[in-house]
């Protein structure tokens, strides 16, 4: 199993890649989350499917 899933929203991911691509902010400055929808809009990404988006 190398799915990730998300401690805050739930979300599966169906790779750790993906799943960091979807993550932002700064672990020292524990603002780590995952971008909203709109941010993931702004880079290119779709929020419902990123796994197909991106490969
Ligand atoms: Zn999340």
């Amino acid at each position: 199993m190398s799915k990730s899933i998300c401690a805050s929203c739930s979300a599966t991911f169906p790779s750790v890649s993906t799943f960091d691509l979807r993550r932002t902010g700064s672990f020292p400055q524990g603002t780590r989350r995952c971008l909203l929808a709109d941010e993931m809009r702004a880079r290119g990404m779709v929020p419902d499917n990123i796994a197909r988006k991106l490969v």
